[in-house]
């Protein structure tokens, strides 16, 4: 069996970014059961090509169209078409013909590669709500997506989950892939409690006085989790840890008033499960995305590890704390959103893009964030989730809405 173990096709969306790099280099480690056949970037086409030749892939997409040149849609175009060549593949992996790739350019082509038909897997790793309808499609394909890209399940969860089951979408969020874990062999009924850990961010303990003239360079400093900038940002308001919270109201289905986050600074624990006797199962490791995104390439096997485990010995103390929903208002804010459901989450989440972006370009305040956030959801009617493009339409409102205000007031 083992010299014949199934190679796993992957799509990464993605791929230039941090939990995108991470997956191509689980990739790499394990380039016997794994290969890449598709991969999509935003703007850095150079670094997507570059991928792209370093892994053998012809199906390529770049998303924003103004970052080729003549130059660059030649290579790519080159590099689609190239044959297929993957020196040592096993007997029965994927070896199409010369001239089978393809090339796409902007949104749309990057969530074709969702259909391809040689993908097993699509690791969905884009940036905001953006990822929602590669997310849909995915499900609606019949493949298994590895969820990176949280806000899919927060704007749109009451469209996606009807379509996911238990093996067809695994969480790659550190958190969810921890309770996931927790879960396994577990009867759904006897769960009481999740609890979600939050690092705390590189504000933790501070008050809001002290917020008022923090920079981006300050924001983006987070202490324990490497990431891309927009996490990084949401991580340092806590609004990461409400998105979180929402994801996991959806993924597992679990009521809001069950679901609880802990301020857990070392980020060793990942998150854990409470069951109905007072058993509480956590699961531990290092911080590296590396592991979660190897689980859920792996699932349902373990292979070795792609970093390495945690030393406990090192790790010293494991500290606990309430969060500070009065100075970081983005957790409380997303709780309400979930809670009321329906559109609002989706508004809520447009807002905080904006205003994230709007933060990062020294257009607002650091607490400036939630004042735009709860400006835009004060100003919604909340809607019961309908489609795809009732959720597109108002998340273009709430970005309009949130710019307005940004230039009334910054
Ligand atoms: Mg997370």
């Amino acid at each position: 069996m083992s010299s014949k173990q199934a190679i796993k096709r992957v799509v990464v969306l993605g791929s230039t970014g941090s939990i995108g790099t991470q997956t191509l280099d689980v990739a790499h480690q394990h380039a016997d059961r794994l290969q890449i056949v598709g991969l999509a970037a935003g703007t850095r086409a150079a670094e997507l090509l570059e991928q792209a030749r370093r892994f053998d892939v012809h199906h390529l997409a770049v998303g924003v169209p103004e970052v080729l040149d003549q130059d660059m849609t030649q290579a790519f175009t080159e590099q689609a078409k190239a044959a297929y060549f993957l020196p040592n593949a096993p007997e029965g992996s994927y070896q199409p013909q010369a001239g089978q790739g393809s090339f796409g350019v902007g949104p749309d082509e990057v969530v074709n590669l969702c259909h391809l038909p040689e993908a097993d897997i699509v690791v969905n790793a884009l940036v905001g709500a953006q990822g929602l309808r590669a997310s849909y499609e995915t499900l609606k394909a019949g493949k298994v997506l590895a969820l990176a890209n949280k806000e899919s399940l927060v704007v749109g969860g009451d469209l996606i989950m009807p379509l996911a089951t238990h093996d067809t979408l695994l969480p790659i969020d550190s958190e969810h892939g921890a309770i996931y874990q927790c879960l396994l062999g577990e009867n759904a009924k006897e769960v009481t409690k999740l609890w979600v850990t939050a690092s705390g961010g590189p504000f933790r303990g501070k008050m809001r006085k002290d917020l008022e003239t923090v920079t981006p360079a300050q924001a983006l400093a987070h202490p324990t989790w490497n990431m891309g900038k927009k996490i990084s940002i949401d991580s340092s308001t806590l609004m990461n840890k409400g998105l979180e919270v929402i994801e996991a109201h959806h993924l597992f289905a679990m009521d809001y008033d069950r679901i609880e986050v802990v301020v857990q600074p070392q980020s060793a624990i990942h998150s854990m499960v409470e069951f109905s006797d007072g058993s509480v199962k956590a699961h531990l490791g290092t911080t590296d995305m590396r592991i979660p995104i190897q689980f859920a390439l792996s699932y349902p096997e373990r292979w070795s590890a792609p970093v390495e485990p945690l030393d406990f010995r090192q790790l010293g103390t494991l500290e606990f704390a309430a969060p500070d929903t009065d100075t970081f208002k983005c957790l409380a804010l997303a709780r309400r959103a979930g809670s009321v459901g329906g559109t609002l989450p989706c508004v809520m989440n447009a807002a905080n893009e904006i205003a994230v972006a709007a933060f990062l370009d020294n257009a607002c305040s650091y607490l400036g964030i939630a004042d735009v956030v709860e400006a835009v959801m004060d100003a919604h009617t909340p809607q019961v989730v309908e489609s795809i493009e009732q959720l597109s339409e108002l998340d273009q409102w709430a970005r309009d809405y949130a710019c307005t205000y940004l230039a009334k007031n910054y």
